[in-house]
């Protein structure tokens, strides 16, 4: 049912909406005036899951090692041309 926080790493960004919804934040539970500023997460960056959350609830999440940003699930790989000096 919610599998927010089923995700390896979340991609965090600014909202900007102009739709006077109102969404329920995945990490405190609390309603969220979409016209407020708040953050989008996507979990493992995908669009189709992103959720609307307080700022203030990102900070914290962020801040208690919850919401892991994808470079620090996933260093950046070497590049290829890393690999093929590599070899040999
Ligand atoms: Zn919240």
């Amino acid at each position: 049912m919610d599998d927010f926080r089923r995700a390896r790493w979340y991609v965090v960004r600014p909202a900007a909406s102009r739709k006077p919804a109102t969404y329920t934040c995945p990490l405190c539970r609390r309603q969220l005036p979409a016209l407020s500023q708040h953050m989008l997460v996507l979990p493992d960056g995908d669009g189709a899951r992103r959720r609307h959350a307080h700022t203030a609830c990102v900070m914290k999440a962020r801040q208690a090692g919850r919401l892991p940003l994808r470079e620090e699930v996933e260093p950046r790989r070497r590049g290829w041309l890393a690999r093929l000096l590599r070899r040999g």
